[in-house]
């Protein structure tokens, strides 16, 4: 499904391709006072309670950025100056988390596990008791390094059993895979415009428990990320202190009504769950092997081994399927030797089975013929 400008279709983890009509969406100039936007504001912001089960509890908090500035404003709100933060890391985004504990000179401890199988409950137990001065945990649910999915549940009993305030980084699982506000009890879940969602990135959000924040003023550094200030502020006039995205926003709800009609985050993650099942079957019967089990892989990223070829070169390939109308990603530093094709954006399962065939075409052009896996090195 590439749109009317034929560009390739982005198997990317975001930005990913989106619809014609969210980017139709954007041709309008309003000024922020306008009511349109204060009516697309109260739209998206009751969308996306909706969508996690947190009405009455929970509230939505937007921010001009892009994940990584939802994090680290969330980071600074929310664990207040003699807290400690608690991070779990198995690959490039919670690695992340921890250099932005190291920027805000915060106190926190870590604890990396493997990047191809998740983290255990007892692992939590352990790094918890260890230090009676945690305060808060974060953890990333779907890691998009590897495509891992962290076992969000189970880290939630565990901070709910220990009496730990839960962050969580769902900027690739939020509106695929479900975040129940009433379950899970985090704290905050924070995510970005432009992965699951469909939508332009430069916006990013969180969502907060609200007895919770209304408890966070004066924790953060920094004004322009401080989402108790912006709550606030959001509460009283029903828009953003400083100048808002006003086209990425207009975008933003027409991507919240294209979600809704898909069938919410179930009928998404449906669709996203068939592409996937499409490119990882699809991967193997040409040899290929996934770095992640089936059992712990997200719908979102997946993840193979680099064919033990000496003809292959990964510049090659992406330059080959980038002929053919895709664009994919090389491996990240948590699983070297390795290349990663996501099924995120308006991509269908169809458009997989294509992208199938031009990989195929590729791999013939460069005369590659073993497929099995090339050692994995480590991070
Ligand atoms: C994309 C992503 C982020 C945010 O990255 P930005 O480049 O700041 O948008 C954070 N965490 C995960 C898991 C992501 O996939």
């Amino acid at each position: 499904m590439t749109d009317i400008f034929d560009e390739p279709l982005l198997l990317t983890p975001g930005p990913c391709s989106i619809s014609l009509t969210t980017k139709e969406a954007m041709l309008h100039d309003y000024s922020s006072g306008e009511e349109v936007m204060a009516e697309k504001m109260a739209a998206i912001a009751q969308y996306l309670i909706k969508i996690v089960n947190g009405v009455g509890t929970h509230t939505m908090v937007p921010l001009v950025g892009s994940g990584t500035y939802a994090t680290e404003a969330a980071i600074g709100t929310f664990v207040p100056r003699d807290g400690k933060l608690l991070v779990h890391t198995n690959g490039v985004y919670g690695d992340r988390i921890v250099d932005i504990c190291q920027h805000l000179k915060l106190n926190y401890a870590s604890f990396r596990t493997q990047p191809y199988t998740p983290p255990t409950r007892k692992q939590f137990e352990d790094a918890i008791k260890a230090d009676p001065a945690i305060t808060h945990v974060m953890v990333v649910h779907c890691e998009t390094s590897t495509g891992i999915l962290n076992p969000i549940e189970e880290i939630a009993q565990v901070c709910k059993a220990y009496g730990k305030g839960l962050l969580i980084d769902a900027v690739a699982s939020f509106g695929i895979i479900d975040l129940d506000a009433k379950k899970l009890a985090y704290d905050a879940v924070i995510f970005s415009a432009n992965k699951g969602m469909q939508a332009p990135p430069g916006l990013a959000f969180v969502i907060a428990k609200k007895a919770v924040l209304e408890e966070c003023k004066g924790n953060c550094h920094s004004l322009s990320l401080d989402l108790w200030d912006q709550n606030q502020h959001f509460e009283r006039t029903g828009g953003f202190r400083f100048t808002p995205a006003t086209h990425l926003l207009l975008a933003f709800a027409q991507a919240c009504k294209e979600h809704e009609e898909e069938g919410g985050v179930a009928g998404r993650r449906a669709r996203y769950a068939a592409s996937w099942r499409r490119l990882v079957d699809g991967m193997r019967q040409m040899g290929f092997h996934t770095l992640v089990d089936d059992a712990h892989a997200s719908p979102i990223v997946s993840t193979f081994h680099d064919p033990d070829d000496p003809n292959y070169s990964f510049g090659q390939l992406y330059a080959g399927m980038k002929k053919r109308g895709f664009i994919i990603f090389p491996g990240r530093l948590a699983a070297a030797n390795t290349f990663r094709i996501a099924n995120i954006g308006i991509v269908t399962p169809e458009d997989i089975g294509r992208a199938m065939d031009a990989l195929s075409e590729c791999f013939a052009e460069m005369g590659v013929k073993n497929f099995g896996r090339a050692e994995v090195a480590a991070a």
